[in-house]
């Protein structure tokens, strides 16, 4: 998948809609288009070129990371700079990401704007652009996905009664960063026996007991690109109930995989996955959506869900991830990340599907 400088897309969306500027505020976004990973910056985007704002700590990084794109300090604060540079440029017209902007700043950019600018809302324009991923963009995540898989084989054979979710969870997060993990994409999910019927079950005390589910939800960032893993062991010998539950999920997400290519409605997936459940008399404990974009963020454009209006796009990387949580009993997810394909699509995720049973 190739794409024009996404910078150079946003020039073109300030043409059309008679804009003379956006400002990027939010920190995923400015990675996105720039490469900085510090925590303090923002950037401008005129219809001609842009400006790339960060405070005196950063600085030095800044030069290192951003390429193409001229660096200021902002000595008195990124706002108040930003609106200076705008004004500068002549912009009457400035965009703003509504929804990544604190109202502390609004105001700030407001008064430093005085009357010779107006600020316009807008939602999504670097969001849209990064659910559509480049080849590159596709390596970044599947090597990032790849650290977790081969953590989540090597810890497999660490489980037994007795073991703390919490050292587990230490465990993978110690071999996925021996794999080449630069941190984790959120707090661990390892959640046995009853806590497996909490879709978020952060890691805790318990101790992993004989004959009962046991989840795993893992994630790292490398290269500044997420991944998202889930897997549910099963500790002992399973009921029958317990397989067929197991078995419903993985045909759910089968279900699902195999409806996925560029055209389909996100809706369409959700409901293919959502059906498998229903028919089984579980509906009501598929209580999520069947999975989300992945890319600079865990989660990202498409949603997909019953709600959900996005239309699949070839090179958009998506999760797949349907459960069925039984409270006081158990739960089991299953969730791999595909690329989507002009026909079909591509999992990126390697290790089975099957039942495990330790
Ligand atoms: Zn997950
Ligand atoms: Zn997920």
């Amino acid at each position: 998948m190739k794409r024009s400088n996404p910078i150079r897309q946003l020039q073109k969306n300030l043409e059309e809609l008679k804009l003379d500027a956006i400002l990027i505020s939010h920190r995923p976004n400015i990675f996105y288009l720039t490469g900085f990973t510090g925590s303090s910056a923002a950037l401008l985007v005129f219809r001609h070129s842009a400006v790339f704002l960060t405070d005196g700590r950063y600085t030095e990084q800044a030069a290192r990371e951003v390429k193409d794109v001229r660096i200021r300090w902002a000595r008195d604060g990124l706002m108040p700079e930003a609106a200076s540079v705008a004004s500068k440029h002549g912009a009457r017209r400035v965009a703003f990401e509504s929804r990544h902007i604190t109202h502390d700043m609004y105001l700030w950019l407001r008064r430093a704007l005085r009357s010779k600018s107006q600020l316009v809302p807008c939602i999504d324009w670097v969001e849209e652009l990064r659910a559509v991923k480049t080849s590159e963009e596709v390596a970044k995540i599947r090597a990032s996905l790849r650290t977790v898989m081969a953590a989540f084989e090597e810890t497999l054979p660490v489980v037994r009664p007795g073991i703390r979710e919490r050292d587990l969870s230490a465990e993978l997060e110690y071999r996925m960063k021996r794999h080449g993990a630069q941190k984790v994409s959120f707090d661990l999910i390892v959640a046995s026996g009853p806590r497996s019927a909490l879709p978020h079950g952060i890691a805790s005390e318990r101790r992993v007991r004989r004959n009962e589910f046991l989840v795993f939800d893992l994630g790292a960032i490398l290269r500044g690109y997420s991944s998202d893993f889930t897997r549910t062991v099963y500790v002992g010998r399973p009921s029958a109930r317990a397989r067929e539950i197991y078995k419903t999920v993985a045909e759910s997400q089968a279900s699902a995989i195999a409806g996925i290519g560029a055209g389909v409605p996100a809706a369409q997936i959700d409901y293919l996955a959502r059906n498998v459940i229903e028919r089984k008399g579980y509906g009501r404990n598929f209580v999520h959506s069947t999975g989300h974009g992945i890319g600079v963020e865990v989660h990202e454009a498409p949603l997909i869900g019953t709600r959900s209006t996005a239309i699949l796009r070839a090179g958009q990387v998506i999760t797949v991830e349907p459960g069925i949580y039984i409270p006081h009993f158990g739960g089991v997810r299953i969730e791999d990340i595909v690329v989507v394909g002009d026909r079909g699509c591509h999992n990126l995720t390697e290790t089975t599907r099957e039942f495990i049973t330790l």
